[in-house]
C-alpha cells in the first residue's frame, strides 16, 4: 500500500511528540484512528477528528472552535477533552495530532492569506496561540509530555521525565548595520543629520572598527562566552547572520562583505567560534528565488559553506516559501518568531522539520523557533514593555522551555546593546546570568 504524504506527516508528528531516542518504537504503540475496532492494537489511541478529511482540510470548517478546551491543563484545538480506558488501551479524545499539525505547519497562515502586516508577515497578535492566550507556551511539547505520561501509566515507558533543563541555547545576532560610520556615504549622512561633526565622522571612518559605536560584537561574543563556558560549546552556540543582497530600502545599509571591516568581523567569528549564517534580504522575503544567489555571495566572502538562515525583518511571508531555503541548501532556519509578540510561533520549542501545509510535504529543513527578539520587547508598536516587565516575560518563556526540555533561541542586535541607549544591553547581561 502506498503511504500518502498525510500518513508520513502523521507518523512524523507522533515521533516528534513522543520524542527521545526510541521514539520510532514508542510511536508505533500509539494509534491515530477513529476506528473503535482497531483500538485494541495500541497502548494509546489518539482519536482522529475530521481535520485531515478532503472536504474539511483547507476550508473554513477546519478552524478550531473558540474558546479552546483544555486537556490536563493544556489547550488543544480539535476533539474533546476526555481520556478513557478501553481494555488495555488508553483512549485520548483530544486530537493532539491535528492540533500539533495546525501549529507546526503554520496552517493558519495558509488559510488566512489576507491577514498580513505592512511587511507581508502574518501578525502574531492575529494568531490563534495569541488570541487563545498560549503564545507563551510550547503546547506541542506539552502534548508530548502528556503522551509520555499516559504511556508510562500504561507500563510502556519505565523512565521518569528528566528534570527541567534547557537542551540547547542559540545566541543569535543579525548583522543589519555593523557600523555607524565607515564609508563616505555614512560620513555624509552623519554630518547632514547632525549626529556627528565632520571631523568626528572622518575620525570615525579612519579609526579601528572597534571604535565605531555600532561595533558591539566583541562585547556580545564575550557575554556569550560566559554562558558557553558554563554550559559547554555543544549546548550553547553563537550565530551571526550576514546580509549579502537585496535591493529594497529595508535592505539598507548595504556593507561590503569583501572589505576590511567585515573581514575584521569574520576574523572575530572565527576566533570566537561563532557560526556564520545568511541573513536573507527583505527583497528575498518578497521573492524567495533570490535566496540561493545570496547564499552563494556570502559563501564566497566567508570562504565556507553556509547552512543556517534567518530572514531580515523576519519576512518569510508564506509558509510555502520555506521550500526555497531547502532548495538553496539551507539546513536550519531561525526565522520563526513573530516580530510583534515573543513566544512560540510554531507551538514548539524544539527544532522541527518544516511541513508544507499547502502540499503536505515533510521537508528536510529544520526550523528553530525564535523565542525572543530584542526589539519585540521594547518596540513601541510591539510589546512596549519596561525592563522589569520584559525580564519577567523572558523568564516566563525560559521557564516554559525548561519544563519541556526544549531549545531556546535569542536574537539580540549589535545596535541594541550600545551603551546608555535603552535597556536591552542590561537585559541581555541579566538573561545570560540567569541562564548560566
Ligand atoms: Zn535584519
Amino acid at each position: 500500500m502506498m503511504t500518502s504524504n498525510t500518513d508520513i506527516i502523521i507518523q512524523y508528528i507522533l515521533r516528534f511528540m513522543v520524542g527521545g531516542r526510541v521514539s520510532d518504537y514508542l510511536s508505533r504503540l500509539v494509534g491515530y484512528t477513529a476506528d473503535i475496532s482497531s483500538f485494541s492494537k495500541y497502548k494509546l489511541v489518539i482519536v482522529r477528528s475530521d481535520f485531515f478529511e478532503k472536504e474539511i482540510y483547507g476550508t473554513a470548517k477546519s478552524n478550531p472552535i473558540m474558546p479552546l478546551k483544555n486537556i490536563a491543563g493544556v489547550p488543544f484545538l480539535f476533539g474533546t477533552p476526555e481520556i478513557e480506558r478501553a481494555g488495555d488501551t488508553i483512549v485520548v479524545h483530544a486530537d493532539l495530532v491535528a492540533s500539533a499539525y495546525f501549529l507546526l505547519s503554520r496552517y493558519e497562515e495558509l488559510i488566512r492569506p489576507d491577514i498580513r502586516d505592512e511587511h507581508g508577515r502574518f501578525p502574531g497578535r492575529e494568531s490563534l496561540p495569541y488570541r487563545a492566550g498560549f503564545i507563551d507556551r510550547p503546547v506541542v511539547d506539552e502534548y508530548g509530555k502528556l503522551i509520555r505520561k499516559l504511556l508510562r501509566e500504561n507500563g510502556v515507558i519505565y523512565t521518569a521525565e528528566p528534570s527541567p533543563f534547557i537542551q540547547k541555547i542559540n545566541l543569535t545576532h543579525d548583522v543589519d548595520a555593523p557600523f555607524r560610520c565607515r564609508t563616505w556615504r555614512n560620513v555624509a549622512r552623519q554630518v547632514l543629520s547632525g549626529n556627528q561633526t565632520l571631523i568626528g565622522a572622518i575620525r570615525n571612518k579612519y579609526g579601528q572598527p572597534e571604535s565605531d559605536a555600532y561595533y558591539t560584537f566583541p562585547w556580545i561574543l564575550q557575554q556569550n562566552k560566559i554562558l558557553q563556558h558554563k554550559l559547554g560549546e555543544n549546548r550553547c552556540r553563537s550565530f551571526l547572520f550576514f546580509k549579502s543582497g537585496g535591493k529594497t530600502k529595508q535592505d539598507k545599509p548595504r556593507y561590503d562583505l569583501n572589505g576590511m571591516d567585515i573581514n575584521t568581523l569574520f576574523r572575530l567569528c572565527r576566533e570566537q567560534e561563532a557560526t556564520v549564517g545568511l541573513h536573507s534580504s527583505y527583497h528575498s522575503g518578497m521573492n524567495p528565488s533570490l535566496i540561493a544567489a545570496e547564499k552563494t555571495i556570502l559563501e564566497n566572502a566567508w570562504g565556507e559553506e553556509v547552512k543556517h538562515n534567518r530572514h531580515h525583518f523576519l519576512t518569510s511571508r508564506e509558509p510555502e516559501d520555506m521550500e526555497y531555503l531547502e532548495k538553496a541548501g539551507i539546513t536550519d532556519d531561525y526565522t520563526m518568531g513573530y516580530a510583534d509578540v515573543a513566544g512560540f510561533r510554531l507551538g514548539t520549542s524544539l527544532p522541527v522539520r518544516f511541513i508544507n501545509p499547502a502540499t503536505q510535504r515533510l521537508t528536510t529543513l529544520s526550523l528553530h523557533s525564535l523565542t525572543i527578539m530584542d526589539g519585540t520587547l521594547n518596540g513601541l508598536k510591539y510589546m512596549n514593555l519596561t525592563i522589569d516587565k520584559a525580564e519577567e516575560y523572558c523568564i516566563k518563556l525560559i521557564d516554559n522551555v525548561k519544563n519541556v526540555n526544549g531549545e531556546l533561541t535569542l536574537l539580540w542586535h549589535n545596535t541594541s546593546v550600545i551603551e546608555n541607549e535603552g535597556y536591552l544591553r542590561e537585559l541581555y547581561s541579566k538573561l545570560i546570568k540567569h541562564l548560566g
